[in-house]
C-alpha cells in the first residue's frame, strides 16, 4: 500500500510548491521508490483549458489530452515520466463526479453533503491513482494557499486520510519568509499564522520547507520550531537558487529524503542523483550566452511581467541550452509593438533566435507575422509553435506566394485565402458553443518527410507529439505553398494534416503545429529545441 505526502503552501502563492514536490519526487525516485504525483487545482473549472493563461499560467497538455495545471509540466520534467488525467483534479471535476453519481442513485438515497462526500471523492481518486500506478508514494499538491476558503475541502481530505491511515500520511507546509527591505530581517510571523490556519483545519505539519530569498538561520529555525510545533531538523531551508533543477540536490544536503522516510518509519536509503548533480554542475559552469526573443502577448499583468504563460517553452530553451553549455538569455518581445511601430523590428537583429509560441485570438497577430517575415528575410533562426506555425504559413502565403489576402479564419471569418482554417470536426463544437476540452488535444503521430531537417533531427521517421488547437493548414493551399519553396516536413498519417513546415533555404526556419515544449526534459532536451538553439548560437552579428 502506498504512503501519502500532502503539500500545501503558506503565506502566498507562487513560492514553488510544484518545484518542491517535483524535487521530493525526484529524490524518492532516486532512492528506488515509485512515486505518483497529483495536482489539485481548487477551481470550479473542470480543467485548466478554459482559464486565461495570464491569470492561471500555462495550460499543460499530457499525452491523453488532459489540459492541466503547469505544475504537471514540472512533475514530468523532474520525474522524467509521462502523466495523464489521473494526475490532476479540480474542484469542478470532483463536484461534477459527485453530482453525476447522485443523479445515478449511487448514494443509496442518502443526503449527499459537502462533507464527507466531497473529500471522500478526493480520497478515492488518490487511491485510484495509487492502485493504477502501484506507487510507493502518492505526492499530493494542494493548490492555493492555506487560510483561503477554496482549498479547505482538500485539507479536509488530507485530515480524513490521516485519520484512516495515521502512519501513512506526512504533511509538508511550504511557507514563505519575507525579508522586508525596510526591516532587513527575515520574518517568521506569516509562517506562524499559516501553521495556525492549518491547525484550525485539524492538520499539524510534519515538515516545514522555508522558502525565502536567503537561507534560514539558527535563530529563525528555533523560533519556527517552537511556535509551529515542528522539530528543528524537520524545518528545511529553501533559499532562492539559480535554477530550479538545483532544488533536489539542495534538499539532499539537508537529508530531506531520509527525513521523510523516517517520518513514515522507513529505513534511510542512499540516493542516486548522479545524473542530476552532473546537470546542476553544468548549469553552474555555462560558457557562452545565447539570446532568444519570444514574440508573444501573454506576459503583462498590470505593471508586472510574468513568464508563467510560456513556462514549458522557457524550460525547453533552458534544457537545450544547458545541454550545449550555453547560458540562455530570454527576452520578451511584445508583438503589438511591431504593429504600431514596424521600425522596431530591427531589434530582432540583436537576437540569436526568435520563437513565436502558441496563442489564441487576433490580438498581436499582425505584429507576430511582421516579426516572422523579418526573421525569414534576415536569416534569423526561427522556431514557430502551434499558432507560430499558422502565422508562418500566413506570412509565407502573403509574401512569397503573393496571396495578399491570406489569413486564418480564426482572425478573419470570411477571408479570401483561408490558408489556415478550422478543422472539420471543430466546426460543430464552435457552433454548439462547446469550448471546454474539445480542441484537438494530446498525442498524435507525425510522419516525417525523408529529406526534411526534422527527420534528421528526430533521427526517426515517425514521432508522437502533443497538440492543443482547432485550426489547421488548409490542404487546398498545400501545393501552391510547396511550389513556392515551403516543405511540408511532417504530416499526420491518418488525417493528412500538416504538422511541420520548413523553409529549407534558410539557416533555421521550422514551425510545428504541435507543442514540442511539453516533451522536453532537463536530462533529455527536445531535438527541435536543441537544434534551434545550436543554430542560434552560431548566428553572426
Ligand atoms: N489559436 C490556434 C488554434 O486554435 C493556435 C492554438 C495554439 O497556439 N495552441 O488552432
Amino acid at each position: 500500500m502506498a504512503r501519502y505526502i500532502f503539500i500545501a503552501g503558506g503565506v502566498m502563492s507562487g513560492i514553488g510548491k510544484g518545484a518542491t514536490i517535483s524535487s521530493i519526487g525526484r529524490i524518492l525516485k532516486s532512492k528506488g521508490f515509485k512515486v505518483a504525483p497529483i495536482k489539485i487545482d481548487p477551481y470550479i473549472n473542470v480543467d485548466a483549458g478554459t482559464m486565461n493563461p495570464i491569470e492561471h499560467g500555462e495550460v499543460f497538455v499530457t499525452d491523453d489530452g488532459t489540459e492541466g495545471d503547469q505544475d504537471l509540466g514540472n512533475y514530468e520534467r523532474f520525474l522524467g515520466e509521462e502523466l495523464n488525467s489521473d494526475n490532476y483534479m479540480t474542484t469542478g471535476r470532483i463536484y461534477q463526479a459527485v453530482i453525476e453519481r447522485e443523479r445515478n442513485l449511487e448514494y443509496d438515497g442518502k443526503c449527499v453533503e459537502v462533507v464527507p462526500h466531497i473529500p471522500r471523492e478526493v480520497i478515492s481518486r488518490i487511491k485510484r491513482l495509487e492502485k493504477k500506478t502501484k506507487a510507493d508514494f502518492c505526492l499530493i499538491e494542494i493548490g492555493g494557499t492555506v487560510g483561503e476558503y477554496q482549498n479547505i475541502l482538500f485539507l479536509e481530505a488530507a485530515r480524513m486520510l490521516r485519520l484512516e491511515r495515521p502512519r501513512d500520511v506526512v504533511f509538508i507546509l511550504v511557507s514563505y519568509l519575507p525579508i522586508p527591505k525596510m526591516i532587513g530581517e527575515m520574518k517568521t510571523k506569516p509562517t506562524q499564522y499559516a501553521v495556525r490556519s492549518l491547525n484550525a483545519s485539524g492538520i499539524q505539519p510534519d515538515i516545514i520547507i522555508a522558502r525565502a530569498s536567503a537561507p534560514l538561520d539558527k535563530i529563525r529555525k528555533e523560533k519556527i520550531s517552537v511556535f509551529c510545533n515542528v522539530a528543528e531538523d524537520s524545518i528545511i531551508s529553501a533559499p532562492d537558487v539559480k535554477s530550479i533543477y538545483e532544488i533536489p540536490v539542495n534538499f539532499e544536503k539537508d537529508n530531506l529524503g531520509n527525513q521523510i522516510l523516517k517520518k513514515f518509519g522507513l529505513q534511510s536509503k542512499q540516493n542516486d542523483l548522479e545524473d542530476w548533480r552532473r546537470l546542476v554542475k553544468k548549469i553552474n559552469h555555462l560558457k557562452k550566452e545565447v539570446k532568444i526573443g519570444i514574440v508573444g502577448k501573454y506576459f503583462k499583468t498590470g505593471n508586472f511581467t510574468l513568464m508563467d504563460s510560456y513556462i514549458s517553452v522557457i524550460e525547453a530553451i533552458k534544457h537545450a541550452s544547458y545541454d550545449l553549455s550555453l547560458e540562455p538569455k530570454i527576452v520578451w518581445l511584445s508583438a503589438q509593438d511591431y504593429e504600431k511601430n514596424p521600425s522596431k523590428l530591427k531589434v530582432l537583429n540583436d537576437f540569436d533566435g526568435i520563437i513565436v509560441p502558441g496563442g489564441f485570438g487576433s490580438r498581436g497577430v499582425e505584429g507576430k507575422i511582421k516579426a516572422i517575415k523579418y526573421c525569414r528575410e534576415h536569416q534569423i533562426p526561427f522556431l514557430g509553435l502551434c499558432l507560430g506555425m499558422q502565422l508562418a504559413v500566413i506570412e509565407f502565403a502573403r509574401h512569397v506566394a503573393h496571396l495578399k489576402k491570406a489569413n486564418s479564419t480564426e482572425f478573419s471569418n470570411k477571408c479570401q485565402a483561408p490558408v489556415i482554417d478550422l478543422m472539420e470536426e471543430q466546426k460543430k463544437n464552435l457552433k454548439a458553443n462547446k469550448y471546454g476540452g474539445t480542441m484537438r488535444l494530446g498525442a498524435y503521430p507525425c510522419q516525417l518527410h525523408p529529406s526534411s531537417l526534422a527527420r534528421k533531427l528526430y533521427k526517426e521517421s515517425l514521432v508522437s507529439e502533443r497538440h492543443r488547437h482547432r485550426y489547421e493548414l488548409n490542404n487546398k493551399f498545400r501545393s501552391l505553398l510547396e511550389e513556392k519553396g515551403m516543405l511540408m516536413a511532417g504530416l499526420n498519417p491518418e488525417q493528412d494534416l500538416v504538422e511541420i513546415i520548413e523553409v529549407p533555404a534558410h539557416p533555421f526556419f521550422l514551425a510545428v503545429q504541435f507543442h514540442p515544449e511539453f516533451k522536453s526534459k532537463p536530462l533529455e532536451p527536445h531535438p527541435l529545441f536543441r537544434a534551434f538553439i545550436k543554430t542560434s548560437a552560431k548566428k553572426k552579428h
